[in-house]
């Protein structure tokens, strides 16, 4: 099913996890990156329009300066993610120029997506990037957010995107290859839920108070991502990716997945 999706999609959001982005020793993945151009590439050179919305800022921070890893108070948390962001979008525009595309960076907060004028600027950028075969990268801007004001993980800040965008896909790539029925850390019969056309029947089982062995952190926001930009009739797809050519092997009907097929 991901093969005709993604084939019909000319809008699509790719959503870049931390732990997708970094490499085992905390560093940026050079070789997920080298890899994630290429398929870019690929996609671009078939006619689609690409937004990235990555994650990493913050380990590529401490990447850099190690001294400041423990410390958790919010300035130096904040100051991490300045010093980190620079190196994330150094890499991203090193790899990319490689393969031919260059890269634009924007920086967002909640509140630009509640602001008429600011949504509108934003779109307006966004539009003239993809004219000029420039592919946006996205992350929220940490230094003026404190946690209360956060957009809080960039699942959502991915749906967001895709809204405002009017994207015909949201791709969450992941340490995952989709929404399992239980945690499939702690559970070994845990099983591959790949396609979900209700979520709200998803949610019932997800329990709010985090006892429940179905998810936790990063899939609940997943599951709430795809359904934000369900509601604008946009299907998502959570994949894992760090597997080589993950969205081109979907597009082949190689890999599973998980689709949330909007109604
Ligand atoms: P990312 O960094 O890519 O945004 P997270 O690490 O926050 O993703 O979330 C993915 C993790 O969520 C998985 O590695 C898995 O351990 C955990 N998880 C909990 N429940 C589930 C579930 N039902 N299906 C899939 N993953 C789950």
């Amino acid at each position: 099913m991901e093969k005709d999706i993604i084939k019909n999609s000319k809008k699509i959001v790719i959503k870049i996890g931390s732990s997708t982005i970094t490499s085992e020793d905390g560093t940026i993945d050079k070789k997920f990156l080298e890899n994630l151009a290429g398929q870019v590439k690929t996609l671009v050179d078939m006619g689609k329009k690409i937004v990235i919305v990555s994650s990493g800022a913050r380990i590529a921070g401490v990447g850099t300066l190690g001294k400041w890893s423990r410390k958790e108070d919010i300035h130096y948390k904040q100051a991490l993610c300045a010093i980190g962001q620079v190196e994330l979008m150094d890499s991203y525009r090193k790899i990319f120029s490689n393969h031919g595309l260059h890269v634009g960076q924007l920086l967002l907060t909640k509140e630009d997506f509640s602001h008429k004028a600011r949504t509108l600027n934003i779109r307006n950028t966004l539009f003239t990037l993809l004219d000029e075969g420039v592919v946006p990268i996205i992350n929220e801007n940490d230094t003026v957010c404190v946690e209360e004001i956060k957009i809080g993980d960039n699942d959502m800040l991915a749906a967001y995107t895709t809204v405002l965008w009017g994207g015909d896909l949201l791709i969450m790539l992941s340490d995952i290859e989709g929404i399992y029925t239980k945690n499939p850390q702690n559970n070994d019969d845990a099983k591959l839920i790949e396609l979900i056309d209700n979520i709200e029947e998803l949610e019932n089982s997800i329990s709010l108070d985090g006892k429940s062995s179905f998810g936790t952190g990063g899939i609940t926001t997943k599951i709430l991502a795809a359904k934000e930009v369900s509601r604008y009739g946009t299907n998502a797809i959570v994949a894992k990716g760090k597997k080589e050519n993950i969205i081109l092997r979907l597009l082949k009907g190689e890999e599973k997945a998980t689709l949330f097929l909007s109604p």
